[in-house]
């Protein structure tokens, strides 16, 4: 019997990309499967500067790059929540099967090494914070968090990398996609590389690329909302009877006077403010070193902008916003005490030693961040702290410090069908580059339904 082999190929080797080969090798006989990936396989890559984290000097996107993605240089903490990190329900059609794709890569991802216990939140205390929660308007979602850990996560995708390649796949590496057309791809090495089916999942990293080459081939995108705001520093003890219940809490506000969607995101407990460096501007992120614990907690507060017409290009709106705040800060991100942004008046070193908390991220100016953020945006996340207030005690005080900017952009959503097919016959998208997923589990899981995608129309699933 001659078996006909068609061709996969799959651009970009994260979360996504990985899981897709994985669920292809493990399902077809038929399929042979392609990896090209710019950066470099899991054991050569590097952050030149910090080894593992996002430097503080060079711009993130040089360390995105790499089997594992940009997963690999994070604490690996999975989210096991269908609207956590993306809305997958909005693809699977149900939550029940949202949930069934998560438990699926979670699974693949103990196997592979990914420790057994997960963080759960206590029953009675969830129901205790969310009664508190609602009875301020805001809501608490309680989510089962596996955290894989920096280090580990290096392990994690070794092992995915090794067992893909026993299964087969080829992996291109060194090499970037230039030019999608519709049935073949052409390589930075000058070469052309024909499929049948292709995946593209080039992360944030890819994600203007991916948007140019959908808009050459005449798939429509679309602008993602995006979310801007500040980080908020307070002293460890405050966050301390929240973070018991849950590693990385997460609570979804409406705000009075504009209805907007306040979030807080990416709490570090007991962990550091750190600066991040763009092309012209410049961030705040934070992160935790278990072996250095601060004495601080901080976590990101974001206000969710939508933008219609004449402007709907939310990147360059987040972009705008954050070089003000980098002209204003003299190249660095602004701090501010809470009591002086409430007072109208800049925050200087002496009034921020005045203060209970101790900044953590002390090369940032001390200035007015009620000078770079608009209105809207400043008084939303002010209310979000006073609503969060009644939560967490202490989290509105005079002393809390605020860090800005701190923006999240979303790549643009690319339009396909369920199976994340474009309208190129062909041609899936998966991953955060797409538009589709905002965290490692989301990512995982479209790459797992693009293949599963394929697999279908070879009748083989
Ligand atoms: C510092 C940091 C911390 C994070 N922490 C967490 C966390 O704790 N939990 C969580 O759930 N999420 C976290 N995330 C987000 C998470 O890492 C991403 O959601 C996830 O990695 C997305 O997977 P992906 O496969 O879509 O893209 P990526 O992981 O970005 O992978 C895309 C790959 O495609 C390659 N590529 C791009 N363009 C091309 C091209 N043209 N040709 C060839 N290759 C290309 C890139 O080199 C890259 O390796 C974090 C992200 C960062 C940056």
């Amino acid at each position: 019997m001659v078996i006909h082999v068609e061709n996969v190929v799959i651009v970009g080797g994260g979360v996504a990309g990985l899981f897709a080969a994985y669920e292809i090798v493990n399902s077809s006989k038929t399929l042979k499967v392609t990896i090209v990936e710019m950066g470099e396989s899991v054991v050569e890559r590097r952050c030149p500067i910090e080894r593992y984290r996002i430097c503080t000097r060079c711009r993130p996107c040089n360390i995105m790059s790499g089997i594992g993605g940009a997963g690999l240089f994070s604490s690996g903490l999975l989210n096991l929540h269908p609207r956590i990190g993306g809305d997958l329900v909005e693809f699977v059609g149900s939550e029940r099967d949202a949930w069934k794709l998560i438990e699926y890569v979670d699974r693949i991802f103990v196997d592979c090494g990914a420790p057994e216990n997960v963080f759960k939140p206590d029953e009675k205390k969830v129901e205790e914070l969310d009664r508190k929660a609602a009875s301020v308007g805001i809501t608490f979602i309680p989510i089962t968090q596996r955290l894989i850990g920096t280090e580990n996560a290096k392990n994690v995708i070794m092992c995915l990398e090794r067992r893909l390649k026993e299964e087969g796949v080829k992996f291109i590496l060194r090499t970037r996609v230039v030019n999608v057309e519709e049935d073949s791809l052409l390589l930075s090495s000058g070469e052309k590389l024909n499929y049948d089916y292709c995946i593209l999942a080039p992360g944030r990293s890819g994600m203007r690329w991916l948007a140019e080459q959908m808009n050459k081939l005449g798939v429509e995108t679309r602008y993602m909302p995006v979310d801007i705001g500040v980080r908020v520093e307070v002293p460890a003890t405050i966050m301390e009877p929240i973070c018991s219940v849950q590693r990385d809490p997460k609570f979804h506000i409406y705000t009075s006077t504009f209805d907007d969607f306040v979030r807080t995101f990416c709490v570090n407990h007991h962990g550091y403010v750190v600066m991040e460096v763009y092309e012209d501007h410049i961030g705040v992120n934070g992160h935790s070193i278990l072996a250095k614990p601060s004495p601080n907690t901080n976590f990101a507060i974001l206000d969710r902008i939508e933008l219609t017409e004449p402007l709907e290009d939310t990147t360059a709106y987040g972009n705008a916003i954050a070089r003000q705040i980098t002209i204003l800060g003299g190249g660095k991100p602004i701090v501010q005490k809470l009591g002086d942004l409430r007072k109208g008046r800049r925050s200087t070193w002496s009034r921020i030693k005045r203060g209970s908390v101790t900044p953590t991220l002390n090369t940032a100016t001390p200035g007015d961040i009620s000078m770079g953020l608009p209105h809207r945006i400043l008084t939303s996340i002010i209310e979000g702290i006073e609503m969060l207030d009644k939560v967490i005690p202490g989290i509105a005080s005079d002393s809390t410090l605020i860090y800005a900017p701190e923006i999240k952009y979303s790549a643009k959503r690319v339009a396909t069908n369920e199976k994340l097919e474009t309208k190129i016959k062909g041609l899936f998208v998966a991953g955060d580059g797409a538009g589709i997923s905002r965290g490692i589990i989301g990512a995982a899981v479209t790459g797992v339904i693009s293949a599963r995608g394929i697999l279908e129309k070879v009748g083989e699933r």
